[in-house]
């Protein structure tokens, strides 16, 4: 009996074999093949991407007597003592004898290689290795003799001295794809008669995080059962979350359910759930769900910008988790946030009564929901129809600090009186609550109406890029609110710091008694052509 665990049994033997290292293994079978070989190399990358096994078979290649395409041929003389060569050295720089080691070659590198052309050194976890020993190695890197090749293989090149970089070939290994270390699973689970299905290796490669060696290791432990490998069997033995429930999670963030993320979390934490997978796993669901709205196949209510903050905020957990106590508690928290900012206009009891009271609202505006937002949905159409029609009608809107957005808060002012404003409020607030249209619903969240008359209300954002989204579709907002209200509203959307602005001049102008009169709107031409004025007829355009 001579068990050998999969990921030696299968460790690859040429480049050909090695898996999601492309450009990499071009280079070095280039460099073969026009006979241009470094001195020195350094191969970086994560842990478990090919880094030594392909130091090995470039040792081979540049050796082989009869190289094939900048292969080795696994025929020659060379090739078939390759194992056996004292000319080949492998160096563990983290295992206790790694400086003495690097001691030992520095004395014999002078010796010539005893049967190969070269003689090879490769250095794993050169960045183990301790200052002295780095200084000893600089002296042979910086003239080393013609018949020496050294690969320095490290998972951290940035605890490598630059001296010693500056003196190799830098190379990179990447994280291999998961599509990748799935079919290469699957070939190696043909051949060895595993029983496993596609989704549980799709979750092992999730796990392995770009690192062939994990993801067999993983099969070689789950094989030894002798049961159907199965999704489930997975997600048991590494302590995992499926798919599945990470997106139900996001779901319930989309839906406020504060008790489903609570449950959550104290499941992933009572079955002690890999931390780091988690979160890189919600990372990936968030990733598609904003995806999928960039693509308008977004079922949810979660803007694009919220979720891109809640992936950043858990990334940065990541990093945070190996000194963090209760990392779990991060978690939550940062996932409730996501509730709170949802709900902060919302009150519980609203929520709870929303389906009644929405109704209620529908019905006694003689409406049921679905004519609403059919009603809004026709306006808009007549309105596009009309813009088609009429290609005079440029799009002007009330946009923050330009003159019609000032026209209208002046107009606003001239009838604006308490009992408008306390209607309107109450209009607003639950007009808000009823937009379909998630961008809409998004964008008006935190908005209030701080001034309404008999035919104006101006709404308040908290910034002017916000103020300023509004404004670009507040024409599909009066529309709406009209079939709400059945009456039409001139909107306008200002800052907070605006509307302070227009607080200030309105307190100035009482004090000097000077009265609001009605101004009559700009329209598109005219906007335009009072820019060129301004400019002389200069030939500017003004788009
Ligand atoms: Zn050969």
């Amino acid at each position: 009996m001579n068990y050998k665990v999969l990921y030696r049994k299968y460790r690859p033997s040429t480049f050909n074999d090695v898996v999601g290292q492309n450009r990499t293994i071009e280079l070095l079978k280039d460099s073969i093949i026009n006979n241009k070989i470094s001195h020195a190399y350094i191969f970086t990358g994560p842990r478990g991407t090919g880094k030594t096994s392909t130091a090995k078979i470039f040792a081979k290649a540049i050796n082989c007597l009869d190289p094939v395409d900048g292969e080795p041929c696994n025929k020659c003389e060379n090739c078939l003592n390759f194992g056996q060569s004292s000319d080949i050295y492998e160096i563990d720089a983290a295992s206790n004898n790694g400086v003495d080691q690097v001691r030992e070659i520095i004395d014999n590198i002078k010796l010539t290689p005893a049967n190969f052309k070269y003689k090879v050194y490769i250095i794993d976890e050169v960045h183990m290795l301790s200052t002295s020993a780095f200084n000893a190695l600089l002296l042979t890197l910086e003239e080393p003799p013609s018949h020496v090749v050294f690969i320095l293989a490290t998972t951290d090149i940035e605890d490598v001295p630059i001296t010693v970089l500056s003196r190799c070939q830098r190379l990179d290994f990447q994280k291999i794809s998961n599509k990748d270390i799935v079919d290469n699973m699957r070939k190696i689970a043909k051949e060895e008669t595993i029983d496993i299905d596609d989704d549980a290796l799709t979750e092992i490669a999730d796990f392995a995080d770009g690192g062939m060696r994990d993801a067999l290791s993983i099969l070689d432990q789950l094989s030894k059962n002798k049961v159907k490998i199965t999704q489930e069997v997975v997600l048991d033995s590494l302590g995992l979350i499926s798919n599945k429930e990470i997106d139900d999670l996001i779901a319930a963030i989309d839906n406020n359910n504060v008790d489903k993320v609570l449950s959550f979390i104290d499941f992933a934490q009572s079955h002690s759930t890999d931390f780091k997978t988690l979160c890189k796993k919600l990372i990936r669901a968030i990733e598609k769900a904003a995806v999928d709205i960039k693509l308008n196949n977004y079922k949810g209510t979660l803007e694009y910008a919220t979720l891109k903050e809640m992936a950043f905020e858990i990334s940065s957990l990541i990093y945070k988790c190996n000194v963090n106590i209760d990392p779990y508690t991060n978690l939550e928290l940062i996932l409730l946030g996501y509730i709170d900012k949802f709900t902060k206009n919302i009150s519980r009891e609203m929520k709870t009564a929303e389906k009644s009271d929405v109704q209620e609202i529908a019905n006694s505006s003689g409406k049921s929901l679905e004519n609403d937002v059919k009603i809004a949905t026709k306006t808009k159409e007549a309105a596009d129809d009309a813009q088609k029609n009429d290609s005079n009608t440029e799009k002007y809107f009330p946009k923050v600090n330009t003159e019609l957005c000032a026209i209208r808060v002046n107009n606003c002012f001239v009838n604006a009186n308490k009992t408008f404003l306390i209607d309107a409020k109450e209009v607003w607030e639950k007009f808000i609550k009823l937009a379909k249209m998630k961008k809409e619903r998004a964008l008006l969240i935190d908005t209030t109406i701080v001034l309404a008359s008999d035919t104006n209300w101006v709404i308040k954002a908290d910034i002017d890029a916000t103020a300023d989204n509004i404004n670009d579709i507040i024409t599909n907002i009066e529309d709406a609110l009209e079939s709400y209200v059945n009456q039409k509203y001139k909107l306008t959307a200002v800052s907070e710091e605006a509307w302070e602005k227009y607080m200030q001049e309105y307190k100035d102008n009482l004090a000097k008694n000077i009265k609001y009169e009605m101004k009559e709107e700009p329209k598109a031409a005219d906007s335009k052509k009072i820019v060129e004025d301004i400019f002389l007829n200069s030939k500017i355009e003004v788009k």
